[in-house]
């Protein structure tokens, strides 16, 4: 039950799929969680929810694209619960675009939020991580290790967070500190439709994508949580500077 306990962990993109089931899953496993994302509604929600089960959750408004923003996140945190255990880095976006199509301002923006964001957090929690013992889990995408035309920005800025977490894992192994990714497929979020696609599109690749995910269905973000769950653990305690793919197969396949 408790597998967590006495442990803090800190996780962006909180308010909404991948990143609050990871906050629930966390929570419920004896971890004080600080949840951190812009939208301040939806993360009151998140609390609320922790608590009613008898957990402890702090919400941090903030944006991953401001420094000043999280620099206060990990103030905060280690103010509200004493330190820091694992971070999590599931805040994201995603927009379409290939190299014909894409602006400097999107280019920009998805590097920002995907890859300058992680890499700043890591950076200012790295301290704290260090004194616990702790460890990243970054959440990356199967589109980190194979190549997809028509989402070029998102692509090359997952690639590069999956390059950050080997590095940073060998940066930071001598200090004790493990470094990891997830790299799902097609995970029922908000991610696409905030990304552009309407609902009828989002039904239709969400029906497409059972014939390009090999175990024939798309994941949930609970799947997600439980890999993110195991690699933050000490069950994980060998584990370091690896791209986890979770992704029905999606990986290993060839385009069709
Ligand atoms: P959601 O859109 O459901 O959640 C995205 C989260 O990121 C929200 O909590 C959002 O909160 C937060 N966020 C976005 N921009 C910012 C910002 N500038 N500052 C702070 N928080 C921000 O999508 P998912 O749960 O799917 O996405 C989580 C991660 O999983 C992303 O990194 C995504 O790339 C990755 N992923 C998702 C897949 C999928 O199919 N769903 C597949 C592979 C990877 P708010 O809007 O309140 O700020």
């Amino acid at each position: 039950m408790d597998e967590m306990q006495g442990k803090v962990a800190l996780i962006t993109g909180a308010s909404s799929g991948i990143g609050r089931a990871t906050a629930l899953k966390f929570a419920s496993k004896g971890a004080s969680v600080a949840l951190v994302a812009r939208r301040a509604e939806k993360l009151a929600e998140v609390v609320e929810t922790i608590e009613a089960q008898g957990g402890r959750a702090k919400a941090i408004v903030a944006d991953v694209t401001r420094p000043a923003e999280i620099e206060r996140v990990v103030r905060e945190t280690v103010e509200t619960f004493g330190g820091i255990d694992v971070l999590v880095n599931a805040a994201g976006i995603i927009a379409s675009g290939t190299i014909e199509t894409t602006s400097l301002e999107a280019w920009d923006q998805m590097m920002d939020v995907n890859l300058r964001g992680p890499f700043y957090l890591i950076q200012c929690a790295m301290p704290y991580l260090i004194e616990r013992k702790g460890n990243v889990v970054n959440v990356s995408s199967v589109t980190g290790l194979r190549a997809f035309p028509g989402i070029l920005a998102y692509c090359v800025s997952k690639a590069a967070l999956d390059q950050l977490t080997h590095c940073v894992a060998l940066e930071v192994a001598d200090k004790g500190v493990r470094v990891n990714a997830v790299n799902p497929g097609v995970v029922v979020t908000n991610l696409h439709r905030a990304g552009g696609m309407t609902e009828e599109e989002y039904a239709a690749f969400l029906e497409h994508s059972k014939t390009t995910h090999p175990l024939g269905r798309v994941g949930r973000p609970e799947e997600v949580a439980e890999l993110i769950f195991f690699l933050a653990s000490p069950k994980a305690g060998w584990i370091t500077g690896v791209s986890c793919p979770i992704d029905g197969g999606r990986s290993q396949t060839c385009a069709r």
